[in-house]
């Protein structure tokens, strides 16, 4: 198996957490909501001294300028970019769908030191979800990291120069201001409840053989990570938000959610402490 043990066994916020991650997507599990366009800071530019890095259960690229950032988007201030990592078989479905991979931009808020240090807050950390589906075309921006998987597939915790630019940028879908929002964690141990996730339903193109190329990572035991998603949880009593762009026709029906996500998570708590009384 590709993970280091069954989720069953993680232990911890893994097993009894109510906010874990990843979920099932769907329009129909969700609430509508607007938040302010995301501001997407220095995305464009290439990583500087960009590193690809087998971490036993993904590959990695880290980020270590701090200008690289996020804000906007219903995120509560700015969202530092630390790494970015795939899942081969995304970990979000959409109506049940599964994707051939998901990519992960974490961030931490940028009024603490580290990732480490945020994860141990709820919303410390924002992760964008961006997924995959399969086409005929390469994705070329896939194709700079698949170049340089054969200098770390074998070792764990092996670095490498990445054999090409890579501009965060160029792995967002067009479409960013439609996207699911919710509360949930890492999908990695300890399972942290510290994530803001945002998934966006537009999926971006790689070809069938890029997804397999994936398959060449090791892991610490020396198997193949043949594939690298946990499997989904419970929504629970989580509000799932669907943003969009409204348009104007819709602007009467949307003054009912414009106190945003906070006031309906508080809603959601509340219903939940009368369900439970
Ligand atoms: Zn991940």
């Amino acid at each position: 198996m590709s993970m280091p043990t069954q989720p069953e066994t993680w232990g911890g916020q893994c097993d009894n957490g109510r906010r874990q991650s990843p979920i099932d997507l769907t329009q129909a599990a969700a609430v509508r909501g607007e938040f302010a366009p995301f501001q997407f800071n220095n995305y464009k530019l290439p990583i500087k001294q960009a590193q690809l890095v087998n971490t036993g259960h993904s590959v990695q690229v880290n980020n270590a300028d701090p200008a690289v950032s996020l804000q906007g988007g219903g995120l509560p201030g700015r969202f530092v970019l630390d790494q970015m990592h795939f899942h081969w078989g995304s970990e979000h479905t959409i109506a049940g769908v599964r994707y051939g991979l998901e990519l992960h931009m974490v961030h931490h808020d940028a009024r603490y030191p580290t990732l480490n240090d945020a994860a141990a807050v709820r919303n410390g950390v924002a992760v964008l979800g961006i997924l995959f589906h399969v086409t005929a075309q390469p994705n070329m921006h896939i194709g700079v990291i698949l170049d340089t998987v054969a200098d770390v597939r074998m070792e764990v915790g092996k670095g490498a120069p990445l054999k090409g630019k890579l501009s965060p940028y160029n792995l967002l879908p067009k479409n960013l201001t439609t996207y699911f929002r919710y509360e949930g964690s890492l999908t990695t141990p300890a399972c942290a409840e510290a994530v803001l996730w945002t998934v966006f339903p537009e999926s971006i193109g790689v070809s069938l053989e890029q997804v397999e190329k994936f398959k060449d990572i090791h892991d610490q035991s020396g198997q193949q990570l043949l594939n690298n998603f946990r499997s989904l949880q419970p929504l629970n009593a989580r509000a799932l938000v669907y943003a969009t762009e409204w348009d104007q026709m819709s602007r009467g029906q949307a003054t009912i959610l414009r106190p945003g996500l906070l006031a309906l998570l508080t809603l959601v708590t509340l219903c939940t402490k009368i369900l439970l009384h």
